[in-house]
């Protein structure tokens, strides 16, 4: 049986999971219990019904371990995860402190704001360390699942398939819409930075395609090239769209440019429709501070595109993590992307993967996902006056290779105005570079809602029972039709799973 009698050793609690088994937790702090979810949702280890009647490998948390541990501590000692037979055991603290990298509540507790308004990265646990540039979390899960695996003996040992298709990781474009109209405008601010870096021959390339574009509409021709580089190689992009009404104000501060009921965006947006693009919202400043503008926003973008939208990345990254994600959940917002640092690469998060948001203000998850993304087009330009496009796909690629290692997901983000006649010689290249090299590696390619759709499922599949012939029956409990698949550590395909009667 995979009853709890058995095992009820001291100080240690039985978890019914991966092919394992839940203690009570009613005596934990909540975020332990995120921590424990995340990582055994991260690890693809395959939870057990409580109905399932065959040993399995049971995960025991238990109250000894470190006392405070520390992020380099835990790295050191493989995350103090303790192997016997048949039994894998992690401390309650090492828990929390999981929890509290992918719920961000270091961030949370801060008091601290950049000019933007914004959390400042140092005030990120992961930044505070030095450990930003690896989804860190993401390989904590690994390790677990490694011991889980390497503990099994004979007991049976399965995980969901990462992605559809037999596809091994995951990757999503991602665009924000910031600039239609005024593109001379931001053009001219654009030439005036490169002035400041001395960066004089991308200034005069500049602005002889600025000039040589006059007329010629090069925000139309921005997206046209970065569809390109997309359609040929079938990636479905997600975009983010602005929904206000511009004033001379918002646009001097490079907030709202443009109305999205404009002849300009209309012409964008279906073509966006034609090539099976998501849009988003790009929500604006005002959505930072203001309780309905999120509501009104959305309302906006629903009309303009006749149909309810699920996804939301604030403009400048302005927001207050757990606090904006309560207000973007209350206006019906089914995932956000705001979770990657404004002044480097890197997991925010310290995973490479969709996550629930964690809200420390009711120490509990939210009903919304994020999406984080770990690579920005200008993370290196802006705040470190890395003007070569070609480092910034160089870095780009280096962070995809670490998603692919742990079977995550990078999502990345590419402004359609980073183009060569608004101020970025050399960009249109480096984005085609960007995709045929993620797309050479055989990602699963989705738009953001896809990908949500996709893992929320996933981490609702639960063993029911073996069969007589060794058989695995397992079932999705969240309906969504999904095709998941078993598999065994090696990856072998195994058994379908069902889908709920
Ligand atoms: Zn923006």
């Amino acid at each position: 049986m995979a009853g709890s009698s058995e095992d009820n050793r001291k100080g240690a609690y039985i978890v019914r999971r991966p092919m394992i088994q839940l203690p009570d937790t009613t005596k934990w702090a909540g975020i332990e219990r995120f921590g424990l979810d995340r990582l055994v949702d991260f690890s693809r280890l395959l939870p057990v019904n409580p109905q399932f009647d065959h040993p399995v490998v049971k995960l025991a948390v238990s109250d000894r371990g470190p006392v405070a541990p520390e992020l380099r501590d835990c790295l050191a000692h493989g995350w103090y995860l303790d192997r016997s037979d048949g039994v894998v055991t992690i401390p309650r603290t090492v828990l929390a402190l999981a929890g509290g990298v992918v719920g961000a509540v270091a961030e949370q507790r801060s008091s601290g704001r950049d000019r933007h308004g914004r959390v400042p990265p140092s005030a990120n646990v992961l930044v505070a360390a030095g450990l930003e540039k690896e989804p860190i979390i993401s390989q904590a899960a690994l390790a677990l699942r490694d011991a889980a695996c390497a503990v099994a003996g004979r007991r049976p040992r399965r995980l969901v398939a990462p992605w559809p298709g037999g596809r091994r990781w995951a990757a999503a474009f991602t665009h924000d819409l910031d600039l239609v109209a005024w593109w001379p405008l931001a053009a001219g601010v654009r030439l005036v930075e490169l002035a400041r870096k001395r960066e004089f021959a991308r200034a005069g390339q500049a602005l002889a395609a600025g000039l040589g574009s006059i007329g010629r509409d090069p925000v139309w021709r921005g997206v046209q090239a970065v569809l390109q580089s997309e359609a040929g190689r079938e990636v479905p992009s997600t975009w983010f769209l602005l929904c206000e009404t511009p004033t001379l104000a918002s646009i001097l501060a490079g907030d709202v440019t443009y109305r999205p009921e404009s002849r300009a965006v209309r012409r964008i947006l279906r073509v966006l429709v034609d090539y099976r693009c998501e849009i988003a919202l790009h929500g604006s400043f005002v959505t930072a501070e203001a309780d309905s503008a999120f509501g009104r926003q959305r309302q906006r973008l629903d009309r303009l595109m006749g149909s309810e939208t699920r996804g939301v990345r604030q403009h400048f990254l302005r927001m207050r993590p757990g606090l904006t994600h309560a207000r973007m959940r209350a206006a019906g917002f089914r995932y956000d992307s705001t979770l990657g640092f404004s002044d480097r690469n890197g997991f925010r998060l310290g995973v490479a993967d969709v996550t629930p948001v964690w809200n420390a203000a009711d120490d509990a998850a939210l009903e919304i996902e994020e999406g984080p993304f770990c690579w920005m087009d200008r993370a290196l330009s802006k705040y470190q006056a890395i003007e070569d496009p070609r480092a910034w796909v160089d870095e780009g690629l280096d962070l995809a290779g670490r998603c692919r290692a742990v079977e995550g997901v990078w999502v990345g983000v590419w402004h359609p105005n980073v183009y060569p006649a608004t101020g970025f010689p050399g960009s249109t290249g480096a984005f085609e570079r960007l995709v045929s090299g993620i797309v050479a590696e055989e990602p699963f390619l989705g738009s953001l809602s896809e990908i949500v759709d996709w893992r929320t499922s996933r981490r609702r599949v639960r063993a029911q029972a073996l069969a007589a012939d060794g058989t695995v029956q397992a079932v999705s409990e969240s309906g969504e039709g999904q095709a998941h698949r078993l598999e065994d550590p090696s990856g072998r395909a195994c058994e379908p799973v069902r889908s709920p009667s």
